[in-house]
């Protein structure tokens, strides 16, 4: 093949696919423009998840009609001029490639008139190929429209996202830039359904409220941080506000959204100690620096940056966080260090030779008591499946409110009881035919949650129903429960409703028929006692019964243990009553 130059549309195709790897990133390019041309409204319509149409308008500074042809051009930007510019950037764009790696890939429609010109211009691209360019009565500022999005890259088509996934992740993107950009009214419309809408009154912890719940906006704490030339602010949760993942972190460096482990972790670690294992804060963090301190052109994408002191800027974060959460909340060291073993117990608890059960083959007469328990034959080869079943317990104790002590004919088993019950409700929600029983609150509970929650939230609404909560659209991000299943005890029921679908907010999303059995796993884990809850002897002996009944009684819904085994055998040569080896 002879070497040639790649015609101009397909080098901004390629170009495409770097800067535009989906519907999200076409969002972010042009609200970025926006906010670089100092609009103060900014309004984004999106149709078929984005693939449909985005439209993005701003009443900022507009594109003079001379410039409209060039804006189309690859490499042509306003905001950059020499190499040198690239080390002290202070607009979120610069390399000059979002709009013409777009209209490369959809159809696309500008229409924008300069402050203090007479009229506008609109111009229409087809596939990177300029149609026409019209003067056209507008009124200041700039409207984007780009539709069937990659119509013309079939190969990209198909790696797109699920929907749902795709307008989640813009709702995300869109709800990050209008608490970043407070003093800009944002306003964000999905499917012909309004899904946001900010003041612009520049006041964040508002925005919260409108996000979150006013509720939540008023737990949050403020950071306010600076040392030197850096300054850092924004909003962390308290120690008593969890989530069970770490998406809920987000970091603005000089007015942009970046993702950074080191900032993560750097905040996580602030929190150490302070957190339950598995339990994340939520936090929005706005840095600032030196535009020379940090370069911004590492990715495409403009999603990762390089900051020029990354360990200083770590411990400056972590210091930061740090403050912000003694200054607030007082910290309750002794619970933490009341869990916490000394080194001593944790190497005996090493040493200690017991091994979580491995099903091994059972003499026949264990068959046939498990038979019994179980009330159904069963073959000897589902006994050597890791869900079979386990012998009659007889009930010892409880020990540290944690563990149930029960024995067999085949040695003792340690269970843990917050795992076992778990496995119990588990079973008896997913096992029941039809709906749950419920039982109805004496006080309906309204809620609300945040967009990216309550598009996942509205899509389970029938799940949750046949589990026996009764929950129903309030409003825009509102909810009412009013029942719950007749098996909760205790607990907040909007908080378990809500934290059993934050979870779900993520990129992959399950099948619709899995559903069910991860909202009904999650919300037993809410409802299960606790560890440390010490029970009566009744309930401590009724607890192993029903575990008996269960169809996988080794483990919870999630896959943990339930119960560690120590086998007669295993007992007698650690008591060196048989030969040890
Ligand atoms: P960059 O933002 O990196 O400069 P883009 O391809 O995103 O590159 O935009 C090219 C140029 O088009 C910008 O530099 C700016 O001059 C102009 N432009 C794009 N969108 C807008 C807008 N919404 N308002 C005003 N000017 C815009
Ligand atoms: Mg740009």
């Amino acid at each position: 093949m002879k070497i040639h130059v790649l015609p101009d549309e397909v080098a901004s195709q390629i170009a495409a696919g770097e800067v535009v790897e989906r519907p999200v990133s076409v969002v972010k390019e042009l609200v970025e423009n926006a906010i670089d041309a100092g609009a103060r409204r900014i309004s984004v319509r999106i149709l078929g998840a984005g693939q449909q149409l985005i439209e993005v308008s701003d009443d900022g500074s507009g594109i003079s009609d001379e410039d409209i042809e060039l804006v189309i051009a690859r490499h042509a930007t306003s905001k950059l001029q020499k190499a040198d510019d690239l080390f002290h950037i202070e607009t979120l764009g610069f390399r000059g490639e979002a709009i013409a790696s777009i209209a490369s890939v959809s159809h696309f429609i500008l229409t924008s008139r300069a402050s203090g010109q007479e009229s506008g211009a609109r111009a229409v691209i087809d596939g990177g190929k300029l149609i026409s360019i019209e003067k056209s009565g507008v009124p200041t500022g700039t409207v984007v429209s780009v539709k069937d999005l990659f119509y013309n890259t079939p190969a990209r088509l198909k790696f797109l996202k699920r929907e749902q996934t795709e307008r989640q992740q813009i709702d995300g993107l869109i709800t990050r830039y209008a608490m970043a950009y407070s003093n800009i009214s944002f306003t964000l419309e999905q499917e012909g359904k309004p899904i946001l809408r900010t003041s612009g009154n520049d006041d964040r912890r508002e925005i919260i409220g409108q996000l979150y719940g006013s509720e939540f906006a008023r737990q949050m704490l403020e950071v306010e941080f600076e040392d030197n030339d850096v300054e850092i602010n924004g909003f962390i949760s308290p120690i008593s506000l969890t989530r069970s993942n770490r998406r809920e972190l987000t970091f603005f460096v000089n007015g942009r959204w970046i993702q950074d482990v080191m900032l993560s972790s750097a905040l996580l670690k602030a929190y150490q100690t302070f957190l339950m294992v598995g339990r994340y804060p939520v936090a929005i963090l706005f840095i600032h620096l030196p535009p020379e301190d940090v370069d911004v052109n590492v990715h495409p994408t403009k999603a990762e940056i390089r900051f020029k002191h990354p360990d200083q800027m770590f411990a400056l974060l972590q210091r930061a966080v740090r403050r912000g959460l003694l200054a607030f909340s007082p910290v309750p060291l002794v619970s933490v260090n009341t869990w916490k073993l000394d080194p001593e117990h944790e190497a005996r608890q090493l040493d200690w030779n017991a091994h979580v059960i491995q099903p091994e083959p059972k003499s026949p007469a264990e068959i046939s008591i498990m038979q019994e328990a179980n009330g159904t034959p069963q073959t000897t080869g589902a006994m050597n499946l890791p869900g079979a079943t386990i012998p009659l317990l007889r009930w010892v104790g409880q020990i540290g409110g944690t563990y149930l002590i029960a024995e067999a004919p085949d040695g003792l088993y340690l269970i843990d009881q917050h795992a076992a019950h778990e496995r119990i409700l588990f079973d008896k929600m997913t096992g029941q035919q039809g709906k749950m029983e419920s039982q109805a609150l004496l006080e309906p509970q309204v809620f609300q949650v945040p967009p990216q929650a309550s598009r996942v939230l509205s899509e389970s609404l029938e799940i949750l129903n046949k589990l026996g909560f009764e929950v129903d659209e309030f409003g825009s991000n509102t909810y009412r429960v009013s029942a719950v299943p007749a098996l909760f005890t205790g607990g907040d029921p909007a908080a378990v409703v809500r934290s059993v679908i934050e979870d779900c907010e993520e990129d992959e999303t399950p099948l619709a028929g899995q559903m069910e059995a991860i909202l009904a796993g999650r919300i037993c884990k809410r409802m299960a006692v606790k560890g440390g809850q010490i029970l009566a002897t009744d309930e401590q002996k009724q607890l192993i019964r029903d575990l008996e009944l269960c169809t996988s009684p080794r483990t919870c819904p999630h896959g943990r243990p339930t119960m560690i085994h120590l086998s007669v055998d295993l007992l007698e040569r650690q008591f060196g009553r048989r030969g040890a080896r």
